[in-house]
């Protein structure tokens, strides 16, 4: 079958939750029997938000060939279960990038070189490319931004121009947009919508399907005002209020016929019938009250939740597995250097000290360690959450509060975090880390291996930094275990503690592959502790 396209875009306003949209209408046709795969389309010119601050773009997402992509990613991945693959987050960076390398090479001999058509063409290129590396059979491209925005003209053309080359009947226009409420008169507002969809309309695409969003219920009538304003069937309006929960969204969109309609559009037969009953159960467990596990969360972007997307989630998946309710205190680790939220750590049940770079933050970080180890609570450390759990250790073992990591004390006595050899000679930043899936073996009996079950497993990486080797033995006789190591025995993967609860970290990170019905093994164990811990108390 020739490969069908669902294209998404956004009006009105940014971040009504046009990616979780795209991955709920993923799940749609998942559970219809269809292989496919989503793509976002990302306008800004960097070439992937790997170097962007997580404050400019919330959490930098990861995937198993190692591409660092847009958290909508992360949706993408988790409501439908798939693994993608690089080509499925575009920026307009990439596409300049190849552009230009091409003309460099003379590749157009002796042309001009101009957004239409070359730079529409790479567009279109990617788009075909993602289709078919991923053997999907549709694709699902969700438009980063704004309808109007400058920046995304181009691809805004590019999906025009592939409704006449996907032939009749193999693609469709989604457009998401939102309904302002008017205070004063108790309203809800369809005319931005109508303007964003004329925008749509002035550069040549004609949604199809419009998903209208609010935090207040909308009327049918409202739902035919815009059908007919904007020239879609009453049908194609889909209402979607604002849901309490993430993974309520497909429940919603199927219950509005979403799925049955766009097949219908598609001129597809399901070829399984959706069986929602997992879905169901994890979304009635998600609404059922819980017994609350405080987990402190120690972090230094923690005013910006996004930041940590993939944590939250993960904390969740594994809550729900074990049947509490995850009450996460953001702790900023530079507070912790001053000693203010000493309180907060005493009242968590479990301590999470996620990724991050840079030394802001860092001693805060250490301290929550400390406190970790000392009191007993169970701790989880996340790539430099395991570095600094290692570093706080060999502090207390070496005697030496200057053991650090050379990430943020180049001069220190005892570097046991230290740059990987591989890194030493690179100037460039961007996607020049240990990037994506490499095997790690687990040592039987550790608390690793038993949380996983299993002696192999491959997990998500992206740092620089690695464990020192020349300082393992003297942690390990101090009674740090080293459980997870690379193959070949050189990479510490994993570090815990073997008198403690659970103090465990992970050079790479476990969070991008939990999912909401597969939650992901560490932190579940991590989360059970949590709960004994809670339980005793
Ligand atoms: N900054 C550390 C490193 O590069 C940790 C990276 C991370 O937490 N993702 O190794």
């Amino acid at each position: 079958m020739d490969t069908k396209f669902i294209f998404l875009t956004g009006g009105v306003v940014s971040s009504v939750g046009k990616g979780v949209t795209a991955a709920a209408i993923g799940r749609l046709l998942k559970e219809r029997g269809f292989k496919l795969a989503i793509q976002k389309l990302d306008p800004y010119i960097n070439v992937d938000p790997g170097t962007m601050s997580p404050y400019q773009h919330g959490e930098v997402f990861v995937l198993d060939d190692g591409a660092e992509t847009d958290l909508d990613l992360g949706h993408y991945e988790r409501f439908v279960d798939i693994s993608l693959n690089r080509l499925c987050n575009v920026t307009t960076g990439q596409v300049y990038a190849e552009v230009i390398s091409k003309e460099r090479r003379g590749d157009y001999l002796g042309g001009t070189i101009q957004v239409i058509p070359h730079i529409t063409n790479e567009i279109k290129n990617r788009i075909h490319q993602a289709a078919r590396s991923t053997g999907a059979e549709i694709l699902l491209v969700e438009v980063g931004g704004t309808v109007g925005d400058i920046e995304g003209l181009p691809f805004l053309e590019a999906l025009r121009q592939m409704r006449g080359e996907a032939g009749a009947g193999n693609s469709l226009y989604i457009h998401v947009t939102w309904l302002p409420h008017i205070g004063a008169t108790g309203e809800l507002k369809t005319k931005p919508t109508q303007h964003s969809v004329r925008e749509l309309r002035s550069i040549g695409i004609s949604p199809d399907v419009i998903i209208a969003r609010s935090d207040y219920p909308i009327e049918q009538e409202l739902c035919d005002k815009i059908a007919l304003f904007c020239d879609v069937e009453p049908r194609a309006v889909v209402p979607m209020v604002t849901a309490d929960f993430l993974y309520e969204i497909p429940l919603l969109l199927e219950e509005a016929g979403v799925g049955e309609y766009l097949l219908e559009r598609l001129g597809l037969q399901a070829r399984t019938r959706p069986n929602w009953k997992p879905w169901q159960k994890m979304v009635a467990e998600i609404r059922k009250p819980r017994p609350p596990v405080q987990i402190a969360l120690v972090g230094k972007y923690v005013e910006l939740h996004d930041a940590y997307m993939s944590v939250r989630e993960a904390l969740r998946h594994a809550a729900l597995a074990i049947g509490v309710e995850e009450n996460i205190t953001w702790i900023h680790s530079t507070d912790l250097e001053k000693s203010r939220d000493l309180e907060a750590l005493a009242q968590a049940d479990g301590i999470l000290v996620p990724g991050g770079f840079g030394e802001r933050g860092i001693e805060g970080k250490i301290v929550a360690a400390r406190y970790a180890r000392e009191n007993r609570i169970p701790y989880l450390g996340l790539c430099l959450g395991m570095q600094l759990m290692v570093v706080e250790f060999a502090r207390a073992v070496l005697g030496d509060e200057e053991a650090n990591s050379t990430e943020f004390d180049p001069a220190t006595p005892h570097p046991v975090i230290d740059l990987m050899p591989d890194q030493r000679q690179l100037t460039d930043m961007g996607g020049t880390m240990r990037l994506g899936l490499y095997p790690c073996r687990l040592q039987p009996g550790s608390i690793a291996a038993r949380a996983y079950g299993c002696e192999e497993v491959q997990e998500r990486h992206r740092h620089r930094f690695e464990f020192k080797n020349a300082y393992r033995k003297v942690l390990e006789d101090a009674g740090m275990r080293f459980s997870g190591l690379s193959p070949d025995g050189r990479l510490v993967e994993i570090a815990e503690l073997a008198d403690h609860p659970f103090m465990l970290g992970t050079q790479f990170h476990p969070e991008f592959l939990s999912r909401p019905t597969r939650p992901h093994p560490l932190f579940v164990a991590f989360m059970q502790a949590a709960r004994e811990r809670a339980d005793s108390r």
